[in-house]
């Protein structure tokens, strides 16, 4: 019995909360519970609430059940907060944990501060729906809820190709197939295909990007007007930072885009040793060691200037440990 079920046996409401901006990982694990929550516990009261998902997962089942508008001033048996690595990332729906009689975070992020009553935070899992699973009954997982899994853990792998991808999350992700699940259809509908304005953004963006260090720095930031201009939202913008790590000789990759004047997500990635999650933690943020985020406020130049700063401390710093004085 894991420690999902110990909780689940003495509860009768339950709230799911994923993070801001929620990903392919989130809305898997999310629904991927919400799904099992339905045919293992039927007799719980089960409100999945998260912010407004990319409709390129309407496949998952469950996917018209997501609440948007966030509860206040109710108070749960148990919330179970999935993908999430600190309290602030719930956004609107840190109001359901605080409120909540009991919580569980469920999580791979190597900067998860434990915030919930118990963490159950794996880092060397490729995804929380690599760690959902190990707390699932494997015989209770229907064809509906391994689609939700797969698609956490494809998103999380970029297709099995990120350095988290391990032989367990392949063994994970068969098990899954052999649920009879639609895996050509799944990766090519929720991570391959893009809209005809999501290719145009991501043209520009290729387009203006800049490289620096000598070539093993790339970047790349989009304003505001120009997503204003393509028509294209928050949720247009993934893959845009994959492209750019893929850049020959890179070593980290930046994308940056303007969410309101003067202030920028961040999308950090690695491909060597440096460890971006640091980074990332430094200016608010997180993530993992090859992939990590924050938000940050000033001009392009001051973002890049203070990125930059850090970039090159650590690059020196493991120059001197390959090569010792
Ligand atoms: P992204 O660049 O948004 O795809 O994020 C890469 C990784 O870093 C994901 O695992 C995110 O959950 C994490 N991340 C991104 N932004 C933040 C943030 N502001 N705080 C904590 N973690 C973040
Ligand atoms: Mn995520
Ligand atoms: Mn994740």
């Amino acid at each position: 019995m894991s420690i999902l079920d110990t909780k689940l046996n003495h509860v009768k409401t339950v709230l799911i909360l994923g993070h801001v901006h929620p990903d392919g990982d989130c809305i898997g694990s999310a629904l991927g519970l919400y799904n099992y929550l339905e045919a293992v516990y039927p007799q719980l009261e089960v409100t999945l609430c998260l912010e407004e998902p990319s409709v390129k997962f309407a496949y998952l089942k469950g996917f018209d059940q997501i609440r948007t508008d966030f509860t206040e001033g109710v108070s749960f048996d148990l919330c179970i907060c999935l993908d999430c690595s600190d309290k602030e990332r719930l956004g609107e729906g840190q109001n359901g944990l605080e409120l909540a009689k009991d919580s569980l975070c469920i999580d791979h992020h190597i900067t998860n501060t434990g915030y919930a009553a118990d963490n159950v935070v794996i880092p060397e899992a490729s995804s929380t729906c690599e760690v959902l699973f190990g707390l699932l009954d494997e015989g209770n997982i229907t064809k509906e809820i391994a689609a939700c899994i797969y698609t956490g853990i494809i998103h999380d792998t970029g297709v099995f190709k990120y350095s988290c991808t391990s032989a367990k999350t392949m063994e994970i992700a068969g098990k899954m197939m052999e649920k009879g699940i639609d895996f050509t259809s799944i990766i090519d509908g929720s991570f391959y295909q893009k809209t005809y304005v999501q290719n145009q953004i991501l043209g520009r963006a290729l387009l203006e990007s800049v490289v620096f260090f000598h070539g093993t720095c790339i970047f790349s930031a989009v304003r505001k007007k120009d997503m204003d201009f393509y028509g294209v939202t928050s949720k247009d913008m993934d893959g845009i930072i994959d492209q750019l790590r893929v850049t020959e000789g890179v070593e980290c990759a930046i994308f940056l885009y303007e969410t309101e004047p003067q202030r920028f997500k961040v999308s950090l990635r690695s491909n060597s040793g440096l460890d971006v999650s640091k980074i990332a933690g430094f200016f608010g943020g997180g993530g993992h060691v090859k992939a990590a985020g924050c938000t940050m406020d000033g001009s392009i130049y001051d973002v890049i200037n203070n990125l930059s700063k850090h970039i090159e401390k650590q690059m020196k710093e493991l120059a001197a440990v390959s090569e010792p004085a």
